[in-house]
Protein backbone atom coordinates (compact mmCIF):
# COMPACT_ATOMS: atom_id res chain seq x y z
CA UNK A 1 0.00 0.00 0.00
CA UNK A 2 1.46 3.41 -0.81
CA UNK A 3 0.07 7.11 -0.93
CA UNK A 4 -1.44 9.00 -3.47
CA UNK A 5 0.55 11.62 -5.54
CA UNK A 6 -0.90 14.97 -4.83
CA UNK A 7 -4.23 15.43 -6.38
CA UNK A 8 -4.30 11.49 -6.82
CA UNK A 9 -6.86 9.27 -5.78
CA UNK A 10 -7.34 5.60 -5.54
CA UNK A 11 -10.09 3.65 -6.81
CA UNK A 12 -11.48 0.31 -5.42
CA UNK A 13 -14.39 -1.96 -6.85
CA UNK A 14 -15.95 -4.37 -4.51
CA UNK A 15 -17.62 -7.34 -6.90
CA UNK A 16 -20.14 -9.33 -5.68
CA UNK A 17 -22.76 -11.74 -6.77
CA UNK A 18 -25.83 -9.07 -6.18
CA UNK A 19 -24.40 -6.01 -6.18
CA UNK A 20 -20.78 -3.80 -7.13
CA UNK A 21 -19.35 -0.95 -4.83
CA UNK A 22 -17.26 1.26 -6.22
CA UNK A 23 -15.44 4.26 -3.98
CA UNK A 24 -12.83 6.60 -4.82
CA UNK A 25 -10.34 7.33 -1.57
CA UNK A 26 -8.10 10.67 -1.34
CA UNK A 27 -5.29 9.67 1.18
CA UNK A 28 -7.48 6.73 3.48
CA UNK A 29 -10.72 9.00 3.09
CA UNK A 30 -13.90 7.83 1.09
CA UNK A 31 -14.50 10.95 -1.13
CA UNK A 32 -17.47 9.25 -3.80
CA UNK A 33 -19.14 6.02 -3.72
CA UNK A 34 -21.65 4.08 -5.87
CA UNK A 35 -23.55 0.65 -5.75
CA UNK A 36 -24.61 -0.80 -8.90
CA UNK A 37 -26.56 -4.29 -9.23
CA UNK A 38 -24.00 -7.02 -11.11
CA UNK A 39 -27.26 -7.91 -13.03
CA UNK A 40 -27.08 -4.17 -14.70
CA UNK A 41 -23.76 -5.56 -16.22
CA UNK A 42 -25.51 -8.42 -18.06
CA UNK A 43 -26.72 -6.85 -20.87
CA UNK A 44 -23.53 -5.95 -22.35
CA UNK A 45 -21.39 -8.33 -24.35
CA UNK A 46 -18.69 -10.21 -22.33
CA UNK A 47 -15.72 -7.69 -23.48
CA UNK A 48 -17.73 -4.60 -22.78
CA UNK A 49 -18.58 -5.68 -19.44
CA UNK A 50 -14.96 -4.13 -18.29
CA UNK A 51 -15.47 -0.96 -20.55
CA UNK A 52 -18.96 -0.22 -18.58
CA UNK A 53 -16.93 -0.31 -15.64
CA UNK A 54 -14.81 1.69 -16.31
CA UNK A 55 -17.01 4.22 -17.19
CA UNK A 56 -18.58 4.13 -13.83
CA UNK A 57 -14.94 4.23 -11.93
CA UNK A 58 -14.57 7.90 -13.97
CA UNK A 59 -17.47 9.27 -13.59
CA UNK A 60 -16.91 9.18 -9.96
CA UNK A 61 -13.26 11.23 -10.33
CA UNK A 62 -13.85 14.59 -8.98
CA UNK A 63 -12.37 16.78 -12.44
CA UNK A 64 -9.92 18.35 -10.37
CA UNK A 65 -8.40 15.04 -9.48
CA UNK A 66 -6.16 12.23 -11.06
CA UNK A 67 -7.25 8.58 -10.98
CA UNK A 68 -3.99 6.84 -9.81
CA UNK A 69 -4.51 2.77 -9.43
CA UNK A 70 -7.66 0.83 -9.43
CA UNK A 71 -7.74 -2.36 -6.77
CA UNK A 72 -10.69 -5.04 -7.35
CA UNK A 73 -12.09 -7.39 -4.51
CA UNK A 74 -14.16 -10.26 -5.91
CA UNK A 75 -16.24 -13.16 -4.70
CA UNK A 76 -15.05 -16.41 -5.05
CA UNK A 77 -11.48 -17.98 -6.72
CA UNK A 78 -9.43 -15.54 -8.50
CA UNK A 79 -6.73 -15.85 -10.40
CA UNK A 80 -4.69 -12.68 -9.13
CA UNK A 81 -1.85 -13.36 -11.46
CA UNK A 82 -3.26 -13.49 -14.68
CA UNK A 83 -6.29 -11.13 -13.34
CA UNK A 84 -9.06 -13.37 -14.06
CA UNK A 85 -11.78 -14.32 -11.97
CA UNK A 86 -12.53 -17.75 -12.03
CA UNK A 87 -16.08 -17.66 -9.96
CA UNK A 88 -19.22 -19.64 -12.75
CA UNK A 89 -20.89 -20.27 -9.78
CA UNK A 90 -22.01 -16.99 -8.29
CA UNK A 91 -20.49 -14.78 -10.82
CA UNK A 92 -20.72 -15.42 -14.10
CA UNK A 93 -20.97 -12.44 -15.69
CA UNK A 94 -17.32 -11.27 -14.80
CA UNK A 95 -15.93 -14.31 -14.81
CA UNK A 96 -13.44 -16.15 -17.14
CA UNK A 97 -11.93 -13.39 -19.10
CA UNK A 98 -9.06 -10.79 -18.52
CA UNK A 99 -10.74 -8.09 -16.28
CA UNK A 100 -7.29 -6.77 -15.14
CA UNK A 101 -5.60 -5.83 -17.96
CA UNK A 102 -8.83 -4.90 -19.40
CA UNK A 103 -9.67 -2.05 -16.82
CA UNK A 104 -6.00 -1.54 -16.93
CA UNK A 105 -6.14 -0.48 -20.63
CA UNK A 106 -9.66 1.18 -20.55
CA UNK A 107 -8.09 3.55 -17.54
CA UNK A 108 -4.45 3.69 -18.15
CA UNK A 109 -3.89 2.60 -14.55
CA UNK A 110 -2.44 0.15 -12.48
CA UNK A 111 -4.84 -2.68 -11.44
CA UNK A 112 -4.89 -5.33 -8.28
CA UNK A 113 -7.19 -7.85 -7.61
CA UNK A 114 -7.50 -10.35 -4.51
CA UNK A 115 -10.62 -12.32 -3.35
CA UNK A 116 -13.22 -9.83 -1.42
CA UNK A 117 -12.96 -11.28 2.02
CA UNK A 118 -8.78 -10.37 1.64
CA UNK A 119 -10.13 -6.81 0.46
CA UNK A 120 -12.43 -6.73 3.70
CA UNK A 121 -10.03 -7.80 5.80
CA UNK A 122 -7.86 -5.26 4.54
CA UNK A 123 -10.25 -2.90 4.76
CA UNK A 124 -11.51 -3.20 8.69
CA UNK A 125 -7.37 -3.47 9.37
CA UNK A 126 -6.31 -0.45 8.32
CA UNK A 127 -9.49 1.78 9.01
CA UNK A 128 -11.68 -0.19 10.91
CA UNK A 129 -12.62 -2.84 13.88
CA UNK A 130 -9.11 -4.51 13.29
CA UNK A 131 -6.75 -1.50 13.70
CA UNK A 132 -5.12 -3.07 16.53
CA UNK A 133 -4.50 -6.28 15.44
CA UNK A 134 -1.55 -8.37 14.74
CA UNK A 135 -3.31 -11.77 13.57
CA UNK A 136 -6.70 -10.99 12.50
CA UNK A 137 -9.10 -13.87 11.27
CA UNK A 138 -11.91 -11.63 9.10
CA UNK A 139 -15.26 -13.75 7.95
CA UNK A 140 -17.81 -12.70 6.11
CA UNK A 141 -21.87 -14.26 6.40
CA UNK A 142 -23.38 -13.65 3.50
CA UNK A 143 -24.28 -14.90 -0.01
CA UNK A 144 -21.37 -17.41 1.04
CA UNK A 145 -19.16 -17.38 3.82
CA UNK A 146 -15.73 -15.30 3.05
CA UNK A 147 -12.73 -15.66 5.24
CA UNK A 148 -9.09 -14.46 4.96
CA UNK A 149 -6.55 -14.02 8.26
CA UNK A 150 -3.81 -11.15 8.07
CA UNK A 151 -0.71 -11.46 9.78
CA UNK A 152 0.81 -8.35 10.27
CA UNK A 153 -1.39 -7.26 8.00
CA UNK A 154 -0.47 -9.62 4.87
CA UNK A 155 -3.10 -12.29 3.56
CA UNK A 156 -2.24 -15.85 4.28
CA UNK A 157 -1.72 -17.75 0.86
CA UNK A 158 -1.96 -21.11 -0.61
CA UNK A 159 1.54 -22.81 -1.96
CA UNK A 160 0.72 -21.38 -5.22
CA UNK A 161 -0.26 -18.00 -3.75
CA UNK A 162 -4.12 -18.35 -3.88
CA UNK A 163 -6.59 -17.63 -1.42
CA UNK A 164 -7.36 -19.79 1.10
CA UNK A 165 -11.11 -21.44 0.42
CA UNK A 166 -11.91 -21.13 4.75
CA UNK A 167 -15.36 -20.61 4.05
CA UNK A 168 -15.43 -24.10 2.37
CA UNK A 169 -14.20 -26.71 5.18
CA UNK A 170 -16.63 -29.49 6.53
CA UNK A 171 -18.24 -29.06 9.50
CA UNK A 172 -21.28 -31.14 9.95
CA UNK A 173 -23.45 -33.02 7.86
CA UNK A 174 -26.31 -31.45 5.40
CA UNK A 175 -28.18 -33.06 2.68
CA UNK A 176 -27.61 -30.18 0.21
CA UNK A 177 -24.39 -30.65 -1.31
CA UNK A 178 -21.93 -27.48 -1.93
CA UNK A 179 -21.10 -26.37 -4.96
CA UNK A 180 -17.38 -26.86 -4.10
CA UNK A 181 -17.62 -30.88 -3.98
CA UNK A 182 -18.02 -30.96 -0.59
CA UNK A 183 -21.38 -31.80 1.81
CA UNK A 184 -21.76 -30.92 4.71
CA UNK A 185 -20.18 -27.58 4.02
CA UNK A 186 -19.57 -24.88 6.36
CA UNK A 187 -20.41 -22.33 3.54
CA UNK A 188 -24.06 -23.89 3.40
CA UNK A 189 -24.75 -23.84 7.33
CA UNK A 190 -23.12 -20.59 8.31
CA UNK A 191 -24.04 -18.33 5.42
CA UNK A 192 -26.76 -15.18 5.36
CA UNK A 193 -28.30 -17.41 2.78
CA UNK A 194 -29.09 -20.55 5.45
CA UNK A 195 -30.54 -18.12 7.76
CA UNK A 196 -32.65 -16.46 5.22
CA UNK A 197 -33.83 -20.05 4.30
CA UNK A 198 -34.88 -21.74 7.30
CA UNK A 199 -36.24 -17.66 8.84
CA UNK A 200 -38.85 -17.77 5.55
CA UNK A 201 -39.53 -21.33 6.60
CA UNK A 202 -40.35 -20.40 10.02
CA UNK A 203 -41.61 -17.24 9.44
CA UNK A 204 -42.89 -17.12 5.63
CA UNK A 205 -43.88 -13.41 4.47
CA UNK A 206 -40.70 -11.73 6.14
CA UNK A 207 -38.00 -10.04 3.61
CA UNK A 208 -35.17 -10.65 5.51
CA UNK A 209 -33.20 -7.34 4.02
CA UNK A 210 -35.82 -5.22 5.10
CA UNK A 211 -35.47 -5.55 8.42
CA UNK A 212 -32.77 -4.80 11.59
CA UNK A 213 -31.23 -6.36 14.78
CA UNK A 214 -34.22 -4.81 16.67
CA UNK A 215 -36.85 -6.51 14.70
CA UNK A 216 -35.57 -9.67 14.68
CA UNK A 217 -34.60 -9.07 18.49
CA UNK A 218 -38.55 -8.80 18.70
CA UNK A 219 -39.51 -11.81 16.58
CA UNK A 220 -37.60 -14.38 18.63
CA UNK A 221 -38.71 -13.07 21.99
CA UNK A 222 -41.98 -13.77 20.50
CA UNK A 223 -41.57 -16.59 18.75
CA UNK A 224 -39.40 -19.28 20.16
CA UNK A 225 -38.64 -21.29 17.57
CA UNK A 226 -37.22 -17.97 15.83
CA UNK A 227 -35.31 -18.04 18.92
CA UNK A 228 -33.99 -21.48 18.70
CA UNK A 229 -32.86 -20.83 14.86
CA UNK A 230 -30.30 -18.31 15.87
CA UNK A 231 -29.28 -20.42 18.54
CA UNK A 232 -28.90 -23.36 15.96
CA UNK A 233 -27.11 -21.03 13.64
CA UNK A 234 -24.75 -19.53 16.22
CA UNK A 235 -23.37 -23.09 17.04
CA UNK A 236 -23.19 -23.62 13.19
CA UNK A 237 -20.92 -20.35 12.76
CA UNK A 238 -19.22 -21.51 15.36
CA UNK A 239 -18.26 -24.88 14.55
CA UNK A 240 -16.23 -23.31 11.84
CA UNK A 241 -14.58 -20.39 13.66
CA UNK A 242 -13.62 -23.09 15.91
CA UNK A 243 -11.52 -25.03 13.68
CA UNK A 244 -10.19 -21.83 11.96
CA UNK A 245 -9.56 -19.99 15.94
CA UNK A 246 -7.75 -23.30 16.49
CA UNK A 247 -5.11 -23.35 13.31
CA UNK A 248 -4.94 -20.01 12.99
CA UNK A 249 -4.69 -18.45 16.45
CA UNK A 250 -5.92 -15.20 15.81
CA UNK A 251 -5.94 -12.41 18.14
CA UNK A 252 -8.93 -10.97 16.83
CA UNK A 253 -12.13 -12.15 15.16
CA UNK A 254 -13.84 -9.45 12.63
CA UNK A 255 -17.55 -10.79 11.39
CA UNK A 256 -18.76 -8.99 8.13
CA UNK A 257 -21.50 -9.53 6.42
CA UNK A 258 -25.44 -8.98 6.17
CA UNK A 259 -25.53 -11.95 9.26
CA UNK A 260 -22.87 -10.50 11.16
CA UNK A 261 -25.13 -7.41 11.76
CA UNK A 262 -27.48 -10.10 13.97
CA UNK A 263 -24.25 -11.43 15.60
CA UNK A 264 -25.94 -10.42 19.38
CA UNK A 265 -28.94 -12.67 18.60
CA UNK A 266 -26.81 -15.80 18.60
CA UNK A 267 -23.16 -14.22 20.32
CA UNK A 268 -24.08 -16.57 23.07
CA UNK A 269 -24.21 -19.67 20.75
CA UNK A 270 -21.31 -18.96 19.11
CA UNK A 271 -19.24 -19.14 22.38
CA UNK A 272 -20.61 -21.53 24.07
CA UNK A 273 -19.38 -23.57 20.75
CA UNK A 274 -15.94 -22.06 21.62
CA UNK A 275 -15.48 -23.78 24.63
CA UNK A 276 -12.51 -25.60 25.24
CA UNK A 277 -10.89 -27.48 27.92
CA UNK A 278 -7.95 -26.10 29.93
CA UNK A 279 -4.75 -26.01 27.55
CA UNK A 280 -7.06 -26.30 24.65
CA UNK A 281 -8.80 -22.38 24.75
CA UNK A 282 -9.59 -20.40 22.03
CA UNK A 283 -9.08 -16.58 21.55
CA UNK A 284 -12.44 -15.91 21.05
CA UNK A 285 -12.45 -11.78 20.85
CA UNK A 286 -15.32 -11.37 18.38
CA UNK A 287 -16.35 -8.00 16.94
CA UNK A 288 -18.31 -7.24 14.45
CA UNK A 289 -17.52 -5.16 10.99
CA UNK A 290 -16.85 -1.36 11.72
CA UNK A 291 -17.21 -0.57 7.86
CA UNK A 292 -20.11 -2.33 6.95
CA UNK A 293 -20.80 -3.58 3.73
CA UNK A 294 -18.18 -0.74 2.27
CA UNK A 295 -14.98 -2.49 3.80
CA UNK A 296 -14.55 -4.77 0.52
CA UNK A 297 -14.31 -1.96 -2.13
CA UNK A 298 -12.22 -0.19 0.43
CA UNK A 299 -9.48 -2.65 1.00
CA UNK A 300 -9.55 -2.86 -2.44
CA UNK A 301 -8.28 0.85 -2.96
CA UNK A 302 -6.01 -0.23 -0.39
CA UNK A 303 -4.22 -3.15 -2.34
CA UNK A 304 -1.68 0.37 -3.44
ZN1 LIG B 1 -18.30 -25.58 -0.08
Amino acid sequence: MSGAAEGGVRAGVDIGGTGIRVVILEDRREIAAVTLPTSSFERFERHQRSMALARHIRALVPNDKTLMSLGIGASGPVDTVAGVIENPSTLPTFSAFPLVAQLSTHLQVPVRIDNDAVTAALGEFHLGAGIDSRRMLAVTLGTGVGVALLIGGQPLRTANGAHPEGGHIPVGHSDTPCYCGVSGCWETLASRTWLQTELARLAPGIAYEQHDLGFYRDLCQNDPRVARLFQQYGHQVGRGLGALMSLYGPDLTVLSGSAAQLFPLYEDAVQASLVRSKGFELSTRIVMSALGDGAGAIGAALLF
